[in-house]
Order: structure tokens, then C-alpha cells, then sequence
């Protein structure tokens, strides 16, 4: 008789899962997905330990031990031992939440004690690593900062420059240029790309850049934006660039080098060799912005992704008086993440999955994330009671638009508060507004 009740007691704890027996371990899940990574309550770690919820399994690289049930998971991170009887008992007994009964075998006091005190001392050391990475990520972050206001530091006020190539830029890109000091210049920015064998870096060339700063709230410097520049290359007037890929490598072909010919259409096409972008960010964007034109304490502020756009429509606006004109660098920091529930089905767009078959596009919805934090999307003065807000014409439109929607929201001020006027601008079809700068100016 007695035994019965322990059998059932075992078999109900066989009959928990593993997304039930996490939560009673108090076990981090993770945002998204099934699978939930995080450093091991018993053997510590940094993504040493996971469980997965669809899956119903658990494993522990550190510990070298895994299992599909929660009184295994349960045993691991409370450090019992499931081949002895009083362990497996206890195990069952977390899972379950509830007492062993009478008739069973339970460890002693002075093992529990000594277990718990294991425990506590693993948890702390798990929290003091935590703190240790943290710590030398920002450092690293720090150290970005620092080499974007260094090469800030190292370039000229493109207005009044010596170098001309920042205003020929602008000028051959959006038909002009602001008469404001953010944006400058540089006559030899370098282009770092790939490693030696070493590991150091490798230059690739260096060459004129535009320079702008990414300021945040109080305009401290915390990254900067660098667009490398080529007059001969209409027309976007940047440098075409090329890197040797793994597969390049694997193919023994040699590192293709600044004015070299381009290399064969086949070669890229085959994924030998990678264009590489003209555009570089340094240090930090997120939550930050770039100045363009105007000071941002105005009240009215004008900007959307790039630098170009936001310069050709403040030419068009004659630089107003009255207004701030920016870049948020690119569209995710305009807008900020999505309300995953928003996502929504591309109404036209559709791709192969892994098996062939036709899916329609998932598109980030018009609803911000709930809960976000301050630098998940550029900021915005509190003063600010009108922002205009460009939208890019030569991106996906469907896209685009919702995430337009969505920057819209993130930017109202909360309920209660005097609304902000925010309209969104778009530009002819087809067409981004230092185009249609361009064509207006020939
Ligand atoms: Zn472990």
C-alpha cells in the first residue's frame, strides 16, 4: 500500500513538463522560440544550460548531462542525485511542489543543508559573472565611443573643409548642402575590413568620407556615421568595394584590393567575392541621431532615415528657420521594434521556405513593443510639437509604411499630454527625395 503511494507520487512528477517544471525552478525564458539558454543554476556558465519547451528536453554542456523529463532537469539544478532513492524523491517533490509522502525516503537535514548552501554559493557566482561580462561590454562599448569621437575629431566641418569632396557629395547627391556645422569631412578616412593572420585588422584603403556624428539626448557624441565617397562613381558617388568571402578563400582566390578591376560578375554571383558597403557606423546609434541642419531645440523637427533625404528636403524647405532637420541612420532606428502580435502577411510578396514551398512575407506590424526601452528607437525633444517624418520611396513600399505607422506611434506623446503633429512624407513613386532633388535642380 505504501508503496503505491510513492509509485503515484513518481509518476505524477513524471507527468509534469518541462515548461511547468521551469517555472517552478524559477528558470529564465527566453522572449522568443522554444528553446531557452542561460547559465546553469548548478555548474554556472554563460549559455551553458537550456531547456526547450517544444522539444520537452534539457541539456547542460557544462555538466555534460541532459534529459527529456522534468525530474532529471528538476535533479540537475537543485544538485540531486536521481540514482539514489531520497534524491529522486526530492526531485519529485520540487516538480510537484509538494511534500514527499510519509512512507518515503527523504535526504537528512544536514544534506539538505549542506545542498542549499551549495546552491546559494553557485548562485551568487553565477550573478558576480553576469556583472563581469556586462561590465567588459561596456567597456567595449566605451572604447567604440571613443574611436567614433576620434575620427570625428580627425575630420573637418565639411562646409568650410579643404577637402571638397563632402560638398561635391551633396551636391551631386541632393543638389546642395546645409550651412551647418554637424556633418564633416575627411581626406583620408580608412576602411577597415577582414583580419590578417594574425587577427589586427586589415585597412582595405582609405579614402574621402563624409563624417557625421550620432549625438544622443544632452548632443553627447556616441557614435558616428562615415559614407566613403567616389566622384567617379555616379550614381550614388560612393566607392564600389569588394571582400574575398569563406568561400572565396576556400577557392584559393587572392583578396581583392582598392582599384583593382571589379572581380568577375560570377564570382560574386557564385558567392566568391561580397560588395561591400560604402557606409560604416562606429560606436553607438542606437537611441541617437544625426544633425543635419537647425539646433534641436526646435520645435519642429524633420527627418527620416538618411542623410541624403533629410539634406535635400531641407534644401527644398529653404533650411526653415524654425526647424531641426536630422538622420536616424537607418529605418529600425526611426522607427523601433514592432508589437510582435502586429506582424502581418505581405499582401502581394511571397518567398520559398526550406521545403520550396511559396510563403507570403512576414512584415514587422505598425504597432510599437510594448515595454520598450528609451534608446530602442533615436529620441526625440520634449519640445518638439511638429515632426515630420520622410519616408524612403525606393524601399519595399508595404514595408515601409508599416513601419512609418509605427514610428509614428513610438513618437506621440503618451496619453494626456498635448498631441504632436506628425505627418509622414512621401516622395514621388519609385523616387527618394535627393532624386527628385536632383532631377528638380537639372
Ligand atoms: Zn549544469
Amino acid at each position: 500500500m505504501s508503496d503505491d503511494v510513492i509509485k503515484l507520487f513518481v509518476e505524477d512528477a513524471r507527468a509534469v513538463s518541462i515548461e511547468d517544471t521551469a517555472k517552478i525552478l524559477n528558470l529564465k525564458f527566453s522572449a522568443r522560440g522554444h528553446e531557452h539558454p542561460q547559465p546553469c543554476p548548478n555548474c554556472g556558465g554563460t549559455d551553458t544550460f537550456a531547456f526547450n519547451t517544444k522539444k520537452e528536453k534539457w541539456n547542460c554542456r557544462a555538466g555534460g548531462i541532459g534529459g527529456n523529463d522534468g525530474i532529471g532537469m528538476a535533479a540537475h539544478c537543485a544538485d540531486l542525485d536521481v540514482r539514489r532513492r531520497d534524491g529522486l524523491l526530492e526531485a519529485c517533490s520540487i516538480v510537484l511542489d509538494r511534500d514527499i509522502p510519509d512512507e518515503g525516503e527523504r535526504e537528512s537535514d544536514q544534506d539538505r543543508a549542506a545542498r542549499l548552501q551549495r546552491l546559494e554559493e553557485r548562485r551568487q557566482q553565477n550573478e558576480a559573472d553576469a556583472a563581469a561580462r556586462a561590465d567588459s561590454q561596456a567597456d567595449f562599448r566605451e572604447k567604440e565611443r571613443a574611436k567614433a569621437r576620434g575620427i570625428i575629431k580627425a575630420s573637418s566641418v565639411l562646409v568650410d573643409a579643404a577637402p571638397p569632396q563632402g560638398r561635391y557629395y551633396l551636391r551631386y547627391r541632393c543638389n546642395g548642402f546645409p550651412d551647418a556645422s554637424w556633418l564633416r569631412v575627411g581626406a583620408n578616412v580608412p576602411y577597415w575590413h577582414g583580419q590578417d593572420e594574425r587577427g589586427a585588422p586589415l585597412e582595405l584603403f582609405s579614402g574621402p568620407a563624409m563624417v557625421a556624428p550620432f549625438i544622443g539626448p544632452g548632443l553627447v557624441e556616441i557614435g558616428c556615421h562615415i559614407t566613403w565617397i567616389d566622384l567617379n562613381e555616379p550614381p550614388k558617388f560612393r566607392p564600389k568595394l569588394f571582400g574575398l568571402t569563406k568561400d572565396g578563400i576556400a577557392a584559393g582566390l587572392v583578396e581583392w584590393a582598392f582599384g583593382d578591376a571589379p572581380p568577375p560578375d560570377v564570382d560574386v554571383a557564385d558567392g566568391l567575392y561580397e560588395p561591400l558597403p560604402a557606409k560604416k557606423m562606429r560606436g553607438s546609434k542606437k537611441g541617437g541621431l544625426i544633425p543635419i541642419g537647425g539646433h534641436p531645440e526646435a520645435r519642429r523637427w524633420v527627418g527620416g532615415e538618411g542623410i541624403e533625404n533629410g539634406v535635400a528636403f531641407g534644401l527644398w524647405e529653404g533650411w526653415r528657420q524654425d526647424t531641426f532637420y536630422f538622420a536616424a541612420g537607418d529605418l529600425g532606428n526611426l522607427s523601433g521594434p514592432a508589437e510582435p502580435s502586429s506582424r502581418f502577411a505581405h499582401p502581394m510578396l511571397k518567398k520559398p521556405d526550406a521545403k520550396g514551398i511559396a510563403r507570403a512575407v512576414m512584415i514587422a506590424g505598425p504597432k510599437p513593443k510594448r515595454d520598450q526601452q528609451a534608446d530602442d528607437a533615436m529620441w526625440i525633444g520634449d519640445q518638439v510639437d511638429e515632426l515630420v517624418l520622410l519616408a524612403d520611396g525606393d524601399s519595399e513600399p508595404v514595408m515601409t509604411a508599416a513601419a512609418m505607422a509605427r514610428a509614428r506611434a513610438r513618437h506621440q506623446r503618451p496619453e494626456g499630454q498635448p498631441r504632436r503633429l506628425i505627418p509622414i512624407v512621401w516622395p514621388r513613386a519609385g523616387y527618394d527625395f535627393s532624386r527628385m532633388a536632383v532631377e528638380a535642380g537639372e
